[in-house]
């Protein structure tokens, strides 16, 4: 059987470990990744850039110049994995059912190989007579996307596609996050000793049964048509130390999910005002909020042309894509915040984060016929 080019480079980033450092303490990195997909752009023709945006962690740009000045597009997929905990194997790229298995697979290095693929199908099928074309495999997504603000604050582009995982429809919205700690104070004191002792944990709980009726509030409220509502959940609690104790602290994680539209910091806020409420219900109540660390929601301009063009290269391949909103957060939000117009387009697949995971076979060749289609018509 003669395996598709695209797909033995997949099968080749998926046996390279490249889980991100950041998550999983010790873990490779994506030195040796990225190391492999310069190779590869070098070898179709591209001009390669590598930037180290932290020790051992290389950006690599790749760039395919048209004959003409013209448009700019560009690609974009993280190279980084998170752990493998509870897999076999986890860098052995398995074959079946027209599916390739292995950490990465989906999200994403199935999508890194078709933009690649992309990349140098249009170099040696006579290159573009116009505009130019940027391939960009950034590192550290799966933590704090460290890779998609060095790429941004260097390279500019007239549109992004960024290849996560979206079962080839065309993701032209995703929501944000908030990650809020909120602390409760009381005070400690021997169990037996109500006059002394104040309840950390219990006043905790006024916090999150007022927490649980927000998110029902939010819930309630109309939908956005491809996101649904903004949420929250308890995610982390912690508090008291022993049986026989009044415990004097509580704390409480929390994420709040994010719709485009609303304000900034609208978890944190609504945390400060429900604990404000407390307060004057009770001036023994003491607690405050704090935000951990949040990342923007993103919707693409709804006139831009990107998203059209994209399902009609898309179909013009053969997928019958739809516009769609993804709910996970991607770098497409850093890069529309640098004022690149960006939407999320890959192949289909299952599993991402978890043990098993792969990715369809068919969905990456279509996935880069897609982009080779795209490419051409954006760069005219
Ligand atoms: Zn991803």
């Amino acid at each position: 059987m003669v395996i598709d080019p695209t797909i033995r480079l997949l099968e080749d980033l998926i046996a390279i470990d490249s889980v991100n450092p950041s998550l999983v303490p010790g873990a490779r990195g994506e030195a040796e990744v990225a190391r492999r997909i310069a190779a590869e752009c070098t070898a179709a023709g591209l001009t390669v850039d590598i930037t180290e945006v932290a020790p051992g962690r290389p950006n690599v740009v790749a760039v395919l110049e048209g004959r003409a000045p013209g448009p700019t597009l560009m690609f974009c997929g993280h190279i980084d994995t998170v752990g493998v905990a509870g897999m076999e194997a986890p860098f052995q790229p398995v074959h079946r059912d027209g599916r390739v298995y292995g950490r990465g697979a989906q999200d994403m290095k199935g999508g890194v190989a078709a933009m690649l693929g992309a990349a140098r199908a249009l170099a040696e099928g006579g290159g573009l007579p116009r505009g130019s074309l940027i391939v960009a495999a950034v590192v550290d997504e799966e933590h704090a996307s460290l890779g998609a603000d060095a790429l941004v604050a260097r390279w500019r582009a007239d549109a992004a596609v960024v290849t996560e995982p979206t079962d080839l429809d065309v993701a032209v919205a995703h929501k944000g996050f908030q990650w809020i700690e909120i602390e409760t104070r009381g005070r400690s004191a021997h169990g037996s000793r109500p006059d002394d002792g104040r309840d950390a944990i219990l006043r905790m709980g006024r916090v999150l049964s007022r927490l649980e009726s927000l998110d029902r509030q939010l819930q309630a409220q109309p939908a956005h048509p491809l996101l649904g509502t903004a949420s929250l959940h308890a995610s982390i609690i912690a508090g008291g130390v022993e049986l026989s104790s009044y415990p004097d602290r509580c704390s409480l994680h929390l994420e709040r999910r994010t719709l485009p539209g609303e304000p900034p910091r609208a978890g944190l806020q609504e945390a400060v005002a429900i604990l404000d409420r407390l307060r004057r219900d009770d001036w023994e109540f003491e607690g405050d909020a704090r935000l951990m660390f949040g990342r923007e929601p993103y919707e693409i301009e709804p006139a831009h042309t990107l998203p059209a063009a994209l399902v009609r290269a898309a179909t013009s391949a053969g997928c019958q894509a739809r516009q769609v909103g993804m709910t996970f957060w991607s770098d497409a939000a850093i890069l529309g915040a640098a004022g690149i117009p960006s939407v999320l387009f890959g192949p289909g697949g299952a599993g991402l984060h978890s043990p098993e995971e792969y990715v369809r076979v068919e969905d990456v060749c279509l996935c880069r016929d897609a982009l080779v289609a795209l490419a051409r018509e954006f760069t005219r």
